[in-house]
């Protein structure tokens, strides 16, 4: 698809009750190209006014006979269709996706586009799956009655959903599709930089069938919009992935309204490569971890562990890679990584790179923001071969910077990945079955990979331990997070 017939189509309105609305204010506010810093489009500037209207266009969706009555097999195949409509419109959402957010259009295509339609797809098989129990109570009282209990999951209501920029449309497929699954009913704000693919994800799933209200998007800024949604009194449950210090503010929040709230946060994964493993292997390994997705990933592989013998020959590799990277916009196809996501994030990542330099680290590899107009950051690898305690090793970047550390013993490199407030994601690489058991046994993280990292699965339930976050996505487990438990009790 062509860039410009694609500016000509961009949906630019939020999506609230099955119909394209501006904010009440008529405010709207940029959004922009971050490979030529170009705006592309204005949307509406939603507010907390906004956002009621959008809370309660939910929860008359919620409580109307359409949507809470409709049989588990019409809801699964409402979402199968949704899914088809994301693959029969897979340019033009990878290519919203690549202009707004800048990844290169191929991977748009396979992980925002394919990836949504097989999230949707799995989700869709919870819909008729959802089930209670039946249990036979433990007292009898008084004496001569008996009784039968048995628990129903039904859907917590109106969701709130707020997501990030790193993966637009595959973040709002994680919220929105097992909560419409359950039967929930939601508001989704996207994040302010990257707002075109949810908007175009509700006008498909409106087309899919999903009666008007059912999916609704707020567009806005996070401290507005997004708090707004968080302090309604109407939302019963609240999504959120973001970084950690914003998920402190909605679990706060959360916590003195007693709101049901799920959290997905911030990473500061580690890569521990054992003496066995080949060193190449360890190298494209180590590459892959951090520079996937220009290091915005919540899982990025930032703090690499290697043995000492192998540190130079190691950070060498990796290093060589990041210096043969080709920077430029997602629709070249010469092009390895994009654009960071905005100015400011881009200045945030040169700065915390500038930081890591003075405390110390050595630069091997980039360290600069790119000359020239976009947003990009050169991939950059920080050899801290005293193990100083640079930010760059607590702090996370969220952009392609990786600080390689050595270690003389495995205890030691457990106990440093270990040494962290975040528990989201970790790697081992070695092909001894013992190491690997004992390793991904010893790792506090929510996942821990053996010989791959940044894998993810719709079945394989994703979520982090410590201050990555509370509660689990994906898998069996979603369900847990968008129904109540409702138990009924029979006497007889
Ligand atoms: P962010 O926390 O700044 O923003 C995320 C969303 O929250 C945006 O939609 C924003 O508008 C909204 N927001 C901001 N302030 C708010 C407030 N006070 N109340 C309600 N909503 C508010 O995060 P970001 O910079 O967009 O994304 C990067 C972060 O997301 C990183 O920390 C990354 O690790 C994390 N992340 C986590 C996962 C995961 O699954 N654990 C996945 C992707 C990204």
């Amino acid at each position: 698809m062509q860039v410009k017939e694609l500016l000509a189509n961009i949906r630019t309105k939020m999506f609230v009750g099955g119909r394209f609305v501006d904010a009440h204010s008529g405010k709207t506010f940029a959004v922009f190209n971050p490979a030529t810093g170009a705006e592309i489009a204005q949307v509406p500037e939603g507010d907390a006014e906004d956002v009621a209207g959008a809370i309660a266009s939910a929860r008359t969706a919620f409580e109307s006979n359409e949507w809470r009555r409709m049989a588990p097999a019409t809801r699964e195949r409402l979402l199968l269709k949704l899914a088809d409509l994301i693959e029969q419109h897979g340019d033009e959402l990878a290519a919203l996706e690549t202009l707004n957010q800048g990844k290169q259009f191929g991977f748009a295509k396979m992980l925002e586009v394919g990836g949504s339609a097989q999230w949707l797809r799995y989700m869709a098989g919870w819909a008729t799956k959802i089930e209670g129990s039946t249990l036979d109570l433990s007292i009898g009282f008084p004496p001569g009655v008996q009784y039968q209990g048995s628990t129903r999951r039904v859907p917590v209501g109106v969701v709130a959903a707020i997501v990030p920029w790193n993966f637009p449309l595959l973040m709002a497929v994680w919220k929105i599709a097992p909560a419409l699954a359950c039967g929930c009913t939601v508001v989704l704000k996207p994040a302010e930089e990257t707002p075109l693919t949810a908007i175009r994800l509700a006008e498909l799933a409106f087309e899919a069938g999903f009666p008007a209200g059912v999916l609704n998007v707020v567009t806005g800024q996070g401290e507005t919009a997004g708090a707004a949604l968080v302090r309604h009194p109407d939302i019963d449950k609240v999504t959120f992935t973001g970084s950690t210090e914003v998920g402190r503010i909605i679990g706060a929040q959360c916590g003195r309204d007693i709101r049901r709230v799920s959290l997905e946060l911030g990473g500061k994964s580690p890569v521990i490569v054992l003496d066995d493993c080949d060193p190449r292997k360890a190298i494209e390994g180590a590459a892959n971890a951090i520079f996937f997705n220009h290091g915005q990933v919540c899982t990025a592989g930032s703090r690499l562990y290697l043995p000492r013998s192998k540190f130079s020959e190691i950070v060498g590799g990796v290093a060589a890679i990041a210096d043969s990277l080709v920077l430029g916009s997602g629709f070249e196809e010469t092009t390895q990584m994009g654009p960071l996501v905005s100015a400011r994030h881009r200045d945030k990542v040169a700065g915390m790179i500038a930081e890591g330099r003075a405390q110390g680290g050595e630069i091997v590899a980039g360290g600069r923001a790119f000359d020239g107009e976009g947003f990009f950051v050169r991939p950059t690898v920080v050899a801290n071969e005293r193990r100083k305690p640079l930010s760059l090793v607590n702090e996370e970047v969220f952009g392609p910077v990786l600080v390689a550390m050595p270690y003389d013993d495995i205890d030691e490199a457990v106990h440093a990945a270990n040494t962290s407030e975040y528990g989201l994601g970790a790697s081992v690489w070695t092909n001894q079955l013992d190491s690997a058991l004992r390793l991904t046994d010893r790792i506090e993280a929510g996942t821990v990979w053996v010989n791959t990292h940044n894998m993810l699965d719709p079945a394989m339930p994703f979520g982090g331990f410590k201050s990555s976050g509370v509660g689990r996505e994906h898998g069996r487990a979603i369900i847990d997070a968008y129904t109540e438990t409702k138990s009924i009790c029979f006497a007889y």
